[in-house]
């Protein structure tokens, strides 16, 4: 929550905006930066250092029509939703991105990174540029990212990608074409905006039952699972229920490829939920930024849990990650758990070695904190659990 709030001071409180999504973000014509990672102090000044007017020279020296920066996982959250930088995938599009033969850097921070990506790169003219001290890859190029001098790191990045623009190889560069508009930005400021300066319009639709709950689908792609597919699946259950979902990390950028995220796809909702959404203009499904931003889907639970003088945990809300991978989904699963709301796992969670443990996270919790998980590989079924608690939560609240 800290670090969401900093970034929000430092970088600006994201708004509305329209994005593009895919690797057909790529260009064939331009130096194309990709930021990977987690830390939006970088991807900040690469975006920055991408428009100096002495780069953008030498990128025609070289031939390049200009400089495009496309992000992948949190790092390219948190520049999209601020500057509209497209995102060329989520997770498990990092390798592929790589061999479209299109891409001159990766510039990389922290975690989500697979450390086999330079091993990958060998076979294409890719630089791999780690930045942190936290994470250097063997056979990576190490620019050290200093705070004190942001721009002149990121200017010297930048620099390095345009003069590996010539070492291209032509014959293999294969980019796909998909690439799919959507909108991001959704802060809760941006939230309280677009309902006119309260949360009162979203609550009354819930009170008359025109949204019959909110449901948060979040987290990773998962190599066990299809791509994509349970966090478009379940997403597509919902909204068909009248569920409003809201969405942070890679299951964003998942619904994003999908079409999910656009106003347009109101037309896919319950008749409830579209007629809200057409009135205010907005998607179905809400992208809240970059996984960390979780903490934005809490504050609105927490602001309209005031605002009915109820407790989170009985409200209408449920917490999903179909395909969740990394530590810190674990961290950030159990913070919405422990807020009092019900989370489904698409994976189970290392933990079926103690029977104890097991016990307490799937039932125990909810004498504790009011919630608990519940762990549901199957998406339509996933859906219906949601949709089960959803409506015993409704009907507790004395709601139709
Ligand atoms: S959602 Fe998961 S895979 Fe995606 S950036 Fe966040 S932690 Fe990494």
């Amino acid at each position: 929550m800290w670090a969401t709030e900093l970034s929000d001071v430092l970088f600006g409180t994201p708004q509305p905006i329209r994005v593009k999504s895919n690797l057909g973000v790529l260009k064939e014509d331009e130096v194309n930066i990709i930021v990977h990672g987690h830390e939006p102090v970088l991807s900040e000044m690469i975006v920055q250092a991408a428009n100096d007017p002495e780069l953008l020279a030498l990128a025609g020296k070289v031939g390049a029509k200009r400089i495009n920066i496309s992000g992948i996982c949190c790092t390219g959250n948190e520049i999209l939703m601020r500057h509209g930088v497209p995102a060329a995938g989520n997770f498990l599009q990092q390798e592929p991105a790589i061999i479209t033969s299109a891409v001159e850097a990766m510039v990389v921070d922290v975690q989500c990174l697979m450390p086999a990506l330079t091993e990958l790169a060998k076979c294409y003219h890719t630089q791999i540029i780690t930045t942190s001290p936290k994470a250097r890859i063997p056979g990576a190029r190490h620019v050290a990212f200093s705070e004190s001098a942001a721009l002149a790191s990121a200017k010297n990045i930048v620099k390095i990608a345009i003069e590996n623009y010539p070492n291209r190889n032509r014959a293999k560069v294969f980019i796909p074409r998909e690439e799919t508009d959507f909108m991001a930005g959704f802060s809760v400021e941006a939230i309280v905006g677009a309902l006119g300066g309260s949360l009162s319009p979203l609550l009354d639709a819930v009170k008359a039952g025109s949204i019959r709950g909110i449901a948060g689908v979040v987290g990773c792609n998962n190599p066990k699972t299809k791509q994509d597919f349970s966090h478009i699946t379940l997403t597509e259950e919902l909204i068909k229920r009248d569920i409003l979902v809201v969405q942070t990390g890679c299951a964003a950028i998942a619904c994003a490829k999908a079409g999910l995220l656009v106003p347009e796809a109101a037309g896919k909702a319950g008749s409830g939920l579209r007629a809200v959404c057409e009135s205010l203009g907005i998607p179905p499904v809400l992208h809240m930024g970059s996984c960390v931003d979780i903490s934005r889907i809490l504050v609105t639970a927490a602001a309209a849990a005031n605002a009915l003088g109820v407790d989170i945990s009985d409200l209408p809300l449920a917490g999903a990650a179909p395909e969740w991978m990394s530590e810190k989904a674990v961290s950030i699963g159990a913070y919405v758990v422990a807020s009092g709301i019900f989370t489904v796992l698409g994976t189970i969670p290392p933990v079926l070695g103690s029977g104890n443990v097991a016990a307490l996270l799937t039932s125990g919790a909810a004498g504790v904190v009011g919630a608990a998980f519940a762990v549901e590989p199957d998406p339509q079924a996933a859906a219906r659990l949601i949709d089960e608690h959803l409506a015993a939560k409704r009907k507790a609240l004395g709601l139709s």
